[in-house]
């Protein structure tokens, strides 16, 4: 009886480093999933990532603007979808509308020539920093 208890006694003392160890790996993988988690959010914000429509606040300059990253609906004429995106070169924010009865969905570019793009870290229109905040108002 005591040998077994000097067995059990010296296994637990055995496998606890062990159990430690990976205890301790799950512990930092977490941390590292979180860390590159929070890397993400403050690399900036991106439509694809982002819902529905609301505003974009700007921690530099305190810019301010209503957008649009991705809404739809239905009208007379079927089926309406509206699309943010912004200019590449002047950062300017506009929407894209597809549905209202056009067959027109080619991409025009911005009235400065920049491609429109929303698949990019927004930047601020004004001071183009990528310090961005977006509250989003409604989705659908
Ligand atoms: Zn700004
Ligand atoms: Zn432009």
């Amino acid at each position: 009886m005591v040998a077994f208890e000097l067995t059990l006694s010296l296994v637990c003392a055995l496998l606890w480093p062990a159990l430690a160890v990976i205890v301790l790996q799950e512990r930092s993988r977490q941390l590292k999933d979180q860390r590159q988690w929070e890397e993400r959010v403050r690399s900036g914000i991106e439509f694809t990532r982002m819902g529905g429509a609301g505003s974009i606040h700007c921690r530099d300059c305190s810019y301010e603007q209503e957008i649009v990253s991705f809404t739809h609906g239905y009208s007379d004429t079927g089926p309406t979808s509206e699309t943010g995106v912004q200019c590449l070169k002047c950062g300017k924010l506009t929407t894209l509308s597809e549905g209202h009865g056009t067959d027109d969905d080619t991409e025009a570019p911005c009235d400065c020539g920049g491609a429109l793009s929303r698949d990019h870290v927004l930047f601020c229109p004004r001071c183009r920093s990528k310090n961005l905040v977006y509250e989003m108002r409604y989705i659908t």
